[in-house]
């Protein structure tokens, strides 16, 4: 064999090897920052050393950074975005127009050098762009070096000062961060309150601040001896250092953003589950949280043993619930939730928040663009996780057979009343905060309960894991989920992801008549009457009380699901071609045999107008009325 031919054998199977696998390039950071706070005047000095892997096959002249904090100023897009919308979010309202100079956040930048060379850049507000001296060419790295300086803002959205529990800081969205540059370009949003996007990376973040604070974070203390507070190992007898400060010393690897939180009443207590993640829970003990936080770490336990079998494996070695921010907001690695609930309510946001931790922190989809697959996912893996408790007896209440429906309908509501505006839209450019919520947490949530109606269930919950196992840590769109679903039931789904995403067009089926076809069958008769088509079950209950499932295809889909109802017999049926307004299909009983057909019968489907999916027969109607 010859060198090249070896070569060339060797560049082959490179190249099979990239392709079992998803094969699109992805940017990379390294940040170093050392942070020296000044809690009395509620700012910090920063630098920022960051290494930026240029992977993609583009020379880059320019790059952009996020200056979230600069959104805290009057007159800010985020603040006239807030008071030109019809129904803003009560957290934000006309607040930020208000902020006195102590009071708004800023970030200064001194200086910015790639390679120890001068970048032009210029603040536009919250975007830091820059023109670099050389260009970043394919498949090379930088290391951008900043000094920076910032005033935290009193809390407002997500992070800032002085939160309405009084935790004394929320810090996310609070250091220059770059923006992220992938296989559609720069993703250099204005900051107008809406959700994130980050480079994947390693962060290594040393905080130096007072010794009275206790601190929280995404990510791993690495000085646990120097620190104490509850992170140090069992036994050890804790050195601080020397000075008034202490330097809190925190890595994250493979993450793409990092976040933290800092009190001096903190109480911090933690878990350390059999395969090892430390789950850690930092909040003020007071009569509104002692008995529910105390109770909270054996119930989170259980979540990840249900989560990482059915949503795929948490693969950090920490997880922090920090009590912070202004409602609940996801980091990788942790998040910020207010702490004084109820126990049903301390558990539901952080279910839902922990649930962030799979299809924002570790999938990663771009929220701006695809924010219904992240907050819709986790809502649906909520509901999922929040029957489990229920089961388990660990929250109060009575598990479900379906624990979506109530999204279901709360979507049906919605559409009625005009105002629905399709999951195409960029999350910032919405009519209304309203309209974003039910995209986002109603409809994306709904989006999943309407593929598993059309897979059927055991083909939908292993292309969840698959996709999840599949798309980590990378990224994936819309038809990258798709595809996944695609593959795992050989269905087509393209006239799925295209009637869901870029319309608001509603399912509506109906049965227009059962009759009697001849002495030994009976015919139905069905009707299209939505503008979205979609396959059919149609359940029959006979006299007997034997009931018998047709399923109906939708030509476009290609396939037909498999039976998922253990027990009851399941029937293909010739394809309903999506064109056709009306189906008719004869079956092998008299007609005075049928009591009961109902297309639907699960009620997974988003069917607008329910009233027309069931029909009754006469003589079982009337004693129907008189039970
Ligand atoms: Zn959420």
């Amino acid at each position: 064999m010859t060198r090249i031919f070896l070569l060339s054998l060797l560049v082959l199977s490179l190249f099979s090897m990239a392709k079992a696998q998803p094969d699109r390039w992805q940017q990379r950071v390294e940040y170093k920052m050392d942070i020296d706070f000044d809690a009395k005047n509620h700012q910090f000095q920063g630098t920022q050393s960051l290494n930026y892997f240029n992977n993609s096959p583009d020379t880059l002249r320019r790059v952009f950074y996020h200056l979230y904090f600069n959104a805290f100023q009057p007159g800010s897009t985020m603040d006239v975005r807030s008071r030109t919308l019809p129904d803003p979010d009560r957290r934000v309202t006309d607040r930020i127009s208000r902020l006195q100079p102590n009071e708004e956040g800023w970030h200064q930048i001194n200086s910015l050098k790639m390679n120890g060379k001068d970048c032009r850049y210029e603040v536009n507000e919250t975007i830091l762009e820059v023109w670099l001296p050389e260009p970043i060419l394919p498949n090379t790295a930088v290391t951008l070096d900043m000094d920076f300086h910032s005033q935290v803002p009193v809390q407002i959205r997500r992070s800032g000062r002085d939160n309405q529990e009084g935790i004394s800081y929320s810090m996310s969205q609070w250091y220059p961060k770059l923006c992220e540059y992938d296989y559609q370009g720069w993703h250099a949003d204005p900051y107008v309150g809406r959700e994130f996007y980050g480079v994947w990376g390693d962060y290594e973040v040393n905080i130096s601040i007072e010794k009275k604070f206790i601190l929280g974070a995404s990510g791993i203390l690495q000085n646990s001896s120097n620190i104490g507070y509850g992170y140090e190992p069992e036994g050890t007898a804790v050195r601080w250092e020397p000075g008034d400060k202490l330097t809190w010393r925190w890595k994250a690897e493979n993450v793409h953003d990092f976040a933290w939180s800092a009190d001096p009443d903190y109480k911090h207590q933690q878990l350390k589950r059999k395969d090892g993640l430390v789950l850690h829970f930092l909040y003020q003990e007071n009569e509104k949280t002692k008995e529910n936080w105390e109770a909270l770490p054996r119930v989170m336990d259980r979540v990840f043993d249900f989560v990482n079998e059915k949503f795929g494996q948490y693969p950090y070695k920490s997880y922090a619930f920090l009590q912070a921010g202004d409602g609940g907001m996801e980091y990788p690695m942790g998040t910020f939730i207010t702490g004084e609930r109820g126990f049903p309510s301390l558990v539901g946001v952080c279910v839902h928040e922990l649930m962030h931790a799979w299809y924002y922190g570790l999938l990663g989809s771009n929220e701006t663009l695809y924010y219904w697959m992240d907050e819709g996912f986790t809502e649906y893996a909520s509901a999922e996780v929040i029957n489990f408790l229920k089961q388990e007896k660990l929250l109060p209440g009575t598990p479900k057979d379906n624990p979506h429906l109530d999204t279901n309908n709360d979507l049906i509501v919605f559409s009625r009343m005009g105002r629905e505006e399709p999951l195409s839209i960029h999350a910032d450019h919405f009519s209304t905060n309203s309209a974003y919520g039910v995209a986002a947490y109603v409809k994306g949530h709904v989006f999943l309960t309407q593929l598993e109606y059309i897979l059927g269930s055991p083909a939908f919950n292993s292309a969840m894991l698959r996709y999840f196992n599949t798309w980590k840590f990378k990224h994936p769109n819309p038809n990258d989920f798709l595809r996944i679903l695609e593959k795992q039931s050989e269905l087509e789904l393209d006239w799925f992801k295209e009637y869901f995403i870029y319309t608001t067009k509603t399912i509506d089926y109906a049965i227009k008549s059962v009759e009697k076809a001849n002495r030994t069958q009976t015919r139905i008769s069905l009707e299209n009457a939505g503008s979205m088509p979609m396959p059919l079950d149609v359940t029959i209950t006979y006299k007997n009380g034997r009931q018998e499932i047709f399923n109906i295809p939708l030509d476009l889909m290609r396939g037909e699901k498999s039976s998922e109802f253990a027990g009851v017999k399941f029937s293909i049926l010739p394809d309903w071609r999506w064109t056709h307004p009306d189906y008719e299909f004869v079956i092998n009983e008299k007609f005075k045999n049928v009591v009961r057909v109902e297309i639907d019968a699960s009620q997974r489907m988003v069917d607008v107008n329910r009233t027309d999916n069931v029909w009754v027969q006469k003589e079982s109607q009337d004693k129907e009325t008189k039970e």
